[in-house]
């Protein structure tokens, strides 16, 4: 499978950086994990056109990590030929009612939708491209998950554990993607405990991970008295526990991204960097928008 970061950054607004937003191409399957804002842009700039998107999966609902869903869902269905197949889109408990208040009948894009589904230049251009009316109002298979569900695709599943952020607000998920022998493991959001130990449902998704993509958009300055008594967790910092977390998972890969405006200036990332490096050996990758990883 291909990967490619969409977008490394945060809720801040950048032109740098997109918000958050992955995309796993495996087979004849397109796999947006997150579409925050900016990543729309990104997967048109990768080459890829909504219509080839077959499923999306939220690991939660911050807008960071979905605002460009709207883009994604109107534009797939404005150019379709008719009797594509539906988009699958899987996430946390609340996505239902939050796709139905933008795209249901009585939606958010109500008068949009409305009327490209009965205006006549619409229902033109929509008979150009082989439909024959009346044309249908959009719609996507909706499916909210919890821990335990398996997403299966034609040759890839995802496995999913809580992770720690904003309960009880939202549930997050971190994502384990399993296709063709490799794993690619996504942190989603995962606020680091105060005691600064990795959280534990990232062990089990983590675990021989080629590639873990994992939230880095906090750090520590604390890494001289960290590296004096790092036996002593409270002088751990941030940065070096996700470090741990890798090389106790033997990644093979691990690339940072949701990086702010902070972290992401020089000087500040080359010590972040540092502080990783020195508890995991293994190929370390501060993520920028659309590199890509074959797993
Ligand atoms: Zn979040």
């Amino acid at each position: 499978m291909k990967i490619t970061l969409l977008g490394t950054g945060s809720p801040v607004p950048s032109l740098k950086r997109a918000s958050a937003g992955y995309m796993v191409e495996t087979g004849d399957d397109v796999v947006l994990i997150d579409h925050g804002p900016g990543t729309f842009q990104r997967m048109m700039e990768a080459g890829v056109s909504p219509t080839n998107v077959t499923h999306v999966v939220f690991s939660h609902l911050h807008f960071d990590h979905c605002l460009d869903f709207i883009r994604l869902f109107l534009h797939r269905w404005d150019i379709s030929p008719p009797n594509t197949q539906k988009l699958q889109v899987y996430g946390p408990p609340g996505l239902k009612h939050f796709v139905e208040r933008l795209f249901g009948k009585d939606g958010a894009f109500k008068l949009d939708l409305t009327a490209r589904t009965n205006h006549e230049n619409s229902l033109d251009i929509y008979q150009k491209r082989g439909g024959t009316p009346p044309r249908p109002w959009p719609e996507a298979a909706i499916t909210e998950v919890s821990e335990s569900d398996v997403i299966k695709g034609t040759d890839w599943q995802i496995k999913l554990a809580n992770v720690p952020h904003h309960q009880p607000y939202l549930v997050s998920y971190g994502v384990r993607f399993e296709s063709g022998g490799g794993i690619f493991t996504y942190s989603s959001d995962v606020t680091v405990p105060v005691e600064k130990l990795p959280a534990k449902p990232m062990y089990d998704l983590a675990k021989d991970a080629d590639l873990l993509v994992h939230y880095l958009n906090s750090f520590d300055v604390s890494r001289e008295m960290a590296s004096q008594d790092s036996e002593n967790i409270k002088q751990r910092t941030v940065q070096q526990t996700i470090g741990e977390l890798a090389r106790d998972c033997n990644v093979k890969t691990l690339v940072t991204s949701h990086h702010g405006p902070l972290i992401d200036t020089d000087g500040v990332r080359e010590r972040v960097i540092a502080d990783i490096a020195a508890v995991f050996k293994g190929r370390l990758v501060w993520g920028e928008d659309l590199m890509t990883f074959e797993v």
